[in-house]
């Protein structure tokens, strides 16, 4: 597999200095009026229902148990105290479209449930894996994929593999949040290394993330069994594939398990400890709000469950003009056109940027698409056969392989709206297969 060539190690202009500043706003206590009521989509990403425990009228705190899904064992765990409302349609950024969203209105008190067992020396395997199913983490690099099943008997396990590489531009969610939570993020590699029967635990940042890198570094000699890697500053380095190639030079067919690997992004490794060593799962996160198309960006520290038009408002609203609202960042976020929709777990950040219109020409034939993708697939070929709506030459392609990340259109010198379409086959792709 083609990962690296010097074409595909790709620079991009990064943006971060926009949130990397140290400013972060908590939303809860400097804005609380923005968190009046916060929404849990009733349905995963993928579409399967979630089982809701909660009747409108209900009372909850934090942390109490309101719904858990019908696939995976994920639960889901409020992120305010006070009461449960009627339901209310509104849109979902990752399932696509307007669905049921339970509303709980916010007493502004935060009163918690009572904490989750934690975690002790004494603890089993069993008790270890029973605790990271009840914390209900999902990715929150983005992915969302649940986090218990990584863990489910790991076999052949050498390495554990943190993410802190945030190779998209504009967020600095991982950078900032890592920076006050070193202590839970060693303890709970450490533990993630004894418990999967690996021999070591290796943090990977981005070069020049000097802040990131000294507040690791301080406390690090403490853990001889984790070492922390730099990266070089290349999109999409942080991609799971490429950052298993680059710090242990290893690839894989399908899954890192294959390479001896369990790879988390980094804020999913310190919700995971919060919830093993402190009983508390993860009710708030921080989200970058960035881009020239606010008047201001901040990282903002909310709720699950906030509305994303109240993050807008804290940056001061949208400037004048067209603007595009992705969901994410600017390479994989794809652009959505209603901003009442909820942060979940998984969002790291609302990018926002000036709508630029750019002439769309004909193919040219460069093959600048193919070499820039890092999973080697050909973007161009996969855009035509799509055209014909041609499954059978897609599926050849490995259009599934496709991560969508964006790299294909950035480098396209025609302006071919490459990966848009590809991420249009995929959803006709997979309709079609069902
Ligand atoms: S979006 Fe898909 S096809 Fe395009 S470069 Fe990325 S992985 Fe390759
Ligand atoms: S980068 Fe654009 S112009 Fe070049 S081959 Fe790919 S689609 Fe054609």
């Amino acid at each position: 597999v083609k990962l690296f060539s010097s074409i595909g190690r790709t620079h991009l202009d990064g943006h971060k200095d926009l949130t990397n500043n140290g400013t972060i706003i908590n939303l809860s206590k400097d804005y609380p009026d923005a968190v009046k009521n916060v929404y849990f989509p009733t349905m995963a990403p993928n579409g399967k229902l979630i089982t809701i425990l909660v009747n409108p009228g209900d009372e909850v705190k934090v942390g109490t148990k309101i719904g858990e899904r019908t696939d995976f064992n994920v639960p889901v765990y409020s992120s305010v105290s006070g009461k449960v409302l009627e339901q209310e349609v509104i849109y979902s950024a990752q399932v696509g479209r307007a669905i049921n969203h339970v509303v709980i209105e916010n007493d502004n008190k935060y009163e918690c449930a009572e904490p989750f067992k934690t975690i002790t020396k004494d603890s089993s395997n069993e008790d270890i894996f029973n605790a990271i199913i009840n914390a209900g983490m999902v990715g929150m690099g983005g992915a969302g994929f649940p986090t218990y099943i990584k863990y489910n008997q790991p076999k052949d396990i050498d390495t554990i593999l943190v993410n802190g590489v945030e190779c998209e531009p504009y967020i600095t969610s991982d950078y900032v949040t890592t920076q006050t939570n070193v202590d839970i993020l060693l303890k709970t590699i450490d533990l993630l290394v004894k418990y999967s029967g690996a021999n070591q635990g290796i943090i990977a940042i981005k070069e020049h993330k000097i802040a990131q890198k000294q507040a690791i570094e301080a406390k690090i000699s403490e853990y001889p069994n984790i070492k922390l890697v730099e990266v070089g500053d290349f999109y999409p380095m942080g991609w799971e594939r490429t950052l298993i190639k680059e710090v242990l030079n290893r690839t894989y067919a399908n899954l890192p398990a294959q390479a001896h690997v369990i790879l988390n992004n980094i804020q999913t490794v310190i919700g995971l400890g919060k919830a093993l060593f402190e009983g508390k799962p993860v009710t708030e996160r921080i989200v970058t709000v960035s881009g020239n198309g606010l008047n201001m960006s901040f990282n903002i520290l909310c709720p699950i469950g906030t509305l994303n038009s109240e993050l807008v408002n804290v940056c001061g609203g949208y400037v004048d003009g067209d603007i595009d609202l992705l969901p994410g960042g600017p390479m994989c976020g794809k652009a959505i056109n209603n901003d009442k929709f909820p942060v979940v777990m998984q969002q790291g950040a609302l990018t926002v940027l000036k709508h630029v219109t750019y002439h769309q020409d004909a193919c040219l034939r460069c093959g600048r698409c193919t070499e820039h993708c890092p999973a080697n697939l050909q973007p161009v070929e996969l855009k035509n056969a799509f055209d014909r709506k041609d499954f059978d030459r897609l599926e050849k392609l490995s259009l599934m392989s496709c991560v969508g990340c964006g790299m294909c259109s950035y480098v396209c010198p025609s302006h071919i709206e490459l990966t848009d379409n590809i991420n249009k086959a995929k959803l006709v792709y997979k309709l079609k297969k069902k």
